[in-house]
């Protein structure tokens, strides 16, 4: 029994241990951080989230851009994990958007693109750099009801510390048929039970639980989705960051850009490092 533990997917209050005392190796901040499972459920997460979390957000990659050199990097090596097609005028909602780079080539692509991001300060900023809309708040997404044809959570489910909430309200955003797609990592991959607490994506305190493809399956249904489809993305920084985490307990940039090769190799046999899950809004 753990005391104050509710499940972010079923509320339960029991949880077992998984891992233990993980630091940010990625950032390097300061703390440690307890990952359970569910007793009921299964969902991997955060015991406890931090009250500062959003400091642990300071100078976050995904936020600041990059080098040039980075972000061609970046797209050679999880390009494909993001939904690409022409959008013909119809309309994208990019939930947690970042850097906004994933808006700015769809709305290049013919989408209206518009993004969400938690801090209203970052979206103030990122729409007035991109010239899109990023909106910001429960409200804003509650006023955007029916208005969208694809919601997408790239990257960003795992973040969220009320993920059902976040997926419910995304639902109301989507027109009926419209699609929903989510790309996460995989805690039940064999990259994951490799690397353990070293590996790259679990990302403490940043990522806050793991769904697998069963529980997301579940919760589409529930929120009225059919033709749900799963689809493994295998990716090589996964590995890279993996590696330096193994050999150096911290992110390693040197390491992490010698390890994409041999990422690329590894993530050519063990392809279920993260997956993407897609379904059609039907209610
Ligand atoms: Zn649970």
């Amino acid at each position: 029994m753990t005391t104050g533990f509710e499940c972010r997917n079923c509320s339960a209050h029991e949880s077992r241990p998984l891992y233990a005392s993980v630091p940010d190796r990625f950032h390097g901040f300061a703390g440690a951080f307890t990952y359970v499972s569910c007793a009921r459920c299964a969902l991997v997460q955060l015991e406890h989230i931090p009250a500062n979390l959003g400091e642990f957000y300071a100078d976050y990659r995904i936020h600041t851009g990059d080098s040039t050199a980075y972000r061609v990097l970046r797209r050679m090596t999880i390009g494909h994990c993001y939904l690409e097609r022409p959008g013909h005028g119809k309309a994208l909602l990019d939930i947690g958007c970042g850097n906004g780079a994933y808006i700015k080539e769809m709305a290049a692509n013919g989408w209206k693109a518009a993004g969400y991001e938690f801090d209203p300060t970052h979206a103030a900023a990122l729409s007035a750099q991109l010239g899109l809309p990023v909106i910001s708040g429960e409200q804003a997404l509650t006023d955007h009801a029916g208005q969208f044809d694809l919601v997408t959570f790239n990257f960003s489910f795992e973040h969220l510390d009320q993920p059902l909430r976040l997926l419910e309200l995304a639902t109301r955003c989507l027109r009926p048929g419209g699609e929903i797609y989510i790309a996460v990592p995989n805690i039940e991959g064999r990259e994951a039970a490799i690397f353990k607490d070293r590996w790259f994506h679990l990302d403490p305190p940043r990522h806050v639980s793991f769904f697998t493809k069963q529980l997301l399956r579940q919760q589409l249904e529930r929120n009225g989705f059919s033709e749900i489809e799963t689809r493994d993305l295998a990716v090589p920084t996964g590995f890279a960051g993996s590696l330096s985490y193994r050999l150096w307990n911290r992110f390693q940039q040197a390491t992490w850009y010698a390890g994409i090769v041999p990422g690329l190799l590894f993530s050519a046999v063990v392809r279920d490092g993260n997956f993407a899950i897609s379904a059609r809004r039907t209610a």
